[in-house]
């Protein structure tokens, strides 16, 4: 095994260096010919029908490690079953839905395909085999509570040690995101960070898998597509220089043990509360004065918010000058 600093190697920290998942993508992606890994088509037509027939808001009263970061106080008005009274996903959701299955479908087929015939990448638990994780919250009393999740895939991978000149074999955690045109902007620069939800749930997977294999899992490669990048569009760097934008871009993110004990934390908070009031509300109406009273992210997403900002209502703001918009946004009355 030899790395090769110029191509499918990426340095994750200093002297320290593991294959760069959306260049391997990329290269298969460029390449046209058939897929020779073993890969059932058959799960896509699953995978979009699965669409029509999901219901639209799960069971209440359960958590999800993919929330982990969420809002404390609405996760504890789904785990105490109050019923959504606030932001309603419409008939868009399931295409929407569908289209992000479909796109993690495609970078775990070309991942397969570009990395099945490399005996040191496994890459396992994708696709419609995804494996169910739980991770064990201690709770006051000496009892535990589980969370269940679902990562993108399991992985067990080369990690190069420069200062040593050693291959160590690590496990890891795949999640395939496909963003926004803000998100995957500040993903691709910085890749995700501490506070970000994204960062919560890998996080949540790294610990559920550790307790429950007893091996490490401190990476994650979050493989990123930007649902508005076009074959048109560049990056201008710092220096002046410019370049084509990449659709795909990955980070690997390291265990983070801060955000794994807030995760444990918030958790347990939610399951030993009597009732969602007890946690403060984290978010405040903004006091700018363009936007005073607006309520933003994640609150006008959250299918709480009549409930937990009794006066808010909804109104239409246009913004933009060449190109107008106009959204539906959320305020606080007086
Ligand atoms: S409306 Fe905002 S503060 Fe209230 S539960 Fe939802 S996200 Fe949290």
């Amino acid at each position: 095994m030899e790395v090769d600093k110029d191509g499918m190697w990426v340095e994750v920290e200093r002297g320290v260096w593991m294959p760069d998942l959306a260049a391997i993508v990329l290269a298969r992606l460029r390449q046209n010919k058939p897929i020779t890994t073993n890969y059932d088509t058959a799960e896509l037509g699953k995978v979009l029908v699965r669409q029509l027939e999901e219901p639209r808001n799960g069971p209440t009263g359960s958590l999800r490690l993919s929330s982990a970061g969420k809002c404390q106080r609405a996760l504890a008005y789904d785990y105490h079953h109050y019923k959504p009274n606030g932001f309603v996903p419409d008939e868009s959701s399931p295409i929407v839905f569908a289209v992000g299955d479909i796109i993690e479908m495609l970078m775990v087929a070309a991942l397969h395909d570009a990395t099945d015939h490399i005996n040191t990448i496994t890459i396992s638990n994708t696709g419609l085999a995804q494996e169910r994780v739980c991770l064990e919250i201690p709770l006051s009393d000496d009892r535990t509570a589980k969370v269940a999740g679902h990562p993108d895939g399991t992985m067990q991978l080369p990690l190069y040690r420069g200062d040593l000149g050693e291959f160590a074999m690590v496990d890891a955690i795949l999640e395939i995101k496909s963003m926004s045109d803000y998100g995957f902007k500040r993903f691709r620069q910085n890749g995700l960070s501490p506070e970000d939800l994204y960062n919560y749930q890998t996080q949540a997977y790294q610990m559920a898998k550790t307790q429950m294999t007893g091996k490490e899992y401190n990476w994650t490669y979050v493989l990123a597509l930007g649902k508005n990048v076009t074959v048109k569009d560049g990056i201008v760097r710092e220096d002046g220089s410019w370049a084509k934008a990449s659709p795909i871009v990955g980070h690997w993110v390291k265990g983070d043990a801060i955000v794994k004990d807030q995760i444990v934390t918030r958790l347990r908070e939610v399951i030993e509360s009597q009732s969602p009031e007890e946690i403060a509300k984290p978010f405040k109406p903004s006091t700018a004065k363009a936007t005073k009273g607006q309520l933003r992210f994640p609150c006008d997403w959250c299918s709480h918010w009549k409930t937990c900002w009794p006066s808010a209502y909804e109104e239409p703001s246009s913004s933009g000058f060449y190109q107008k918009s106009t959204k539906i946004k959320l305020f606080v009355g007086e």
